[in-house]
């Protein structure tokens, strides 16, 4: 029970166990816990959050029987299908349990889970438990889903028959009362509204998640806080931060043709280079022996990094970045412009965004050649030719800093938001 005996009405918050997904959602759960909630997270045995990370929620573990199922950017859709269907009956199991334990003031009073972690609703509303949709990714991929749908109605074929089935079976028969996204009116009004047409409930845009909850951390891995003192040492804004997220990752050549790009810049550079999951050799033992040399004298290599602490240091001028929502919302709420550089899926529509309509990113577009990688580090960090880009990138922060304020658009939005969980 929580503190002083009291007792708090419970939220079970369902995310996704991909790091993308389990960063927002405990973001989430920091902010009602806040304000009252008591918080249990339902995850998977796969990727399983940290509970000493977050004392203050309870963890339950469900299986999920991905045990043998190795896991890439290949298969995500396929393994998020197959996760659906073998967590529907361990949650419902636990669902009717807590219900039957649960005491007067303490009962759960919503559900809230990861848009494909559709399980969750299925069970919520046949136990009449409310229940709100949380949507970690941009407003924009709602419009770009509906669009490639379109295409596909018309005969085109753009999208893989898993990704159709997961989307069918996460829309057919929605039920919940509400939706949250972490966006940010400022950045995405144009599509926002399309959005409430489309869920057809209340939809709460509340983010940046993470600024509402700065103590909140979900890391999966653990994150090497050496790379702060090394930031230490370095001039203001002149390092470049390289990371391209949780999942993507890059062959011999791509790495070889960004490690010489980054050394000819002649910027210093902190680079996330995460460990391989197949014993395979990591990163920069793939690079040949002089040019892992130069990279060790020039940048500073980790396999994880505190980023959100990292693109607020003053020494970071630049983020070269796959796009992945977090990281976009991250380095655009720091001020820091961007180098796109996109694999898959809402990732692409972001490096748009950021290049083409918010104008704080520049787009690696062709393939990745050094020459290429050399000039935009420079544009990015010191060429005045990139002199627009940093001075949006400032603006844009200020912009974004008053959606959070008291009376901002994200402010009034959460606000709404619990008016409607204490109703439930
Ligand atoms: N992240 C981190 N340390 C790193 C790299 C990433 O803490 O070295 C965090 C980052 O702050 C972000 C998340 O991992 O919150 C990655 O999410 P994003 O949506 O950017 O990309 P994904 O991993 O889902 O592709």
């Amino acid at each position: 029970m929580e503190e002083q005996g009291q007792r708090r009405r419970r939220v079970v918050l369902v995310p996704s166990p991909h790091q993308g997904h389990i960063n927002p959602m405990l973001q989430l759960g920091t902010i009602l816990h806040s304000k009252g909630f008591s918080i249990t997270v339902v995850h998977t045995q796969f990727n399983s959050p940290n509970p000493s990370n977050h004392p203050e929620f309870e963890f339950q573990s469900i299986p999920d029987g991905l045990m043998d199922v190795n896991i890439s950017a290949r298969n995500l859709v396929d393994s998020i299908l197959l996760l659906n269907e073998n967590c529907r009956e361990p949650f419902r199991n636990w669902l009717v349990q807590m219900i039957k334990e649960q005491q007067p003031g303490d009962e759960i009073v919503c559900i809230i889970y990861d848009e494909v972690m559709y399980f969750a609703e299925a069970s919520a509303s046949q136990l009449n438990v409310q229940s709100i949709i949380l949507r970690t990714s941009g407003a924009v991929t709602v419009v770009a889903r509906l669009v490639l749908f379109q295409l596909k109605e018309e005969g085109y074929n753009p999208l893989k028959e898993s990704y159709v089935q997961l989307i069918n079976n996460a829309y057919s028969a929605r039920t919940s009362s509400a939706v949250i996204s972490n966006t940010i009116y400022c950045l995405e009004e144009s599509v926002l509204s399309q959005l409430q047409q489309y869920f057809k409930v209340p939809n709460f845009p509340i983010g940046p998640l993470h600024k509402f909850a700065p103590s909140s951390n979900g890391s999966l891995l653990k994150e090497d806080t050496s790379c702060i003192s090394w930031l230490n040492n370095q001039s203001p804004k002149s390092v470049i931060y390289v990371s391209l997220g949780s999942v993507a990752s890059m062959d011999k050549k791509e790495l070889e043709e960004m490690a010489w790009g980054l050394v000819n810049s002649k910027q210093p550079f902190l680079w996330v280079i995460r460990p391989r999951t197949n014993n395979a050799p990591e990163g920069i033992e793939l690079l040949p022996k002089v040019l892992a040399e130069d990279v060790q004298e020039n940048g500073y290599i980790v396999k994880w990094a505190p980023q959100k602490e990292v693109l607020s240091h003053v020494a970071v001028g630049g983020f070269w970045s796959h796009c992945g929502w977090n990281s976009t919302l991250e380095s655009i709420c720091e001020g820091v412009p961007m180098i796109c550089m996109p694999f898959f899926e809402d990732q692409k529509v972001n490096a748009r965004y950021l290049s083409h309509v918010w104008g704080v990113g520049l787009e690696l577009e062709h393939e990745l050649e050094r020459g290429a990688v050399e000039k935009a580090v420079r544009k990015l960090t010191v060429d005045k030719e990139g002199e627009f880009l940093r001075q949006r990138a400032a603006q844009l922060k200020e912009e974004v800093e008053l959606s959070t304020r008291k009376g901002g658009f994200s402010y009034n939005s959460l606000n709404e938001l619990l008016d409607l969980i204490n109703k439930f």
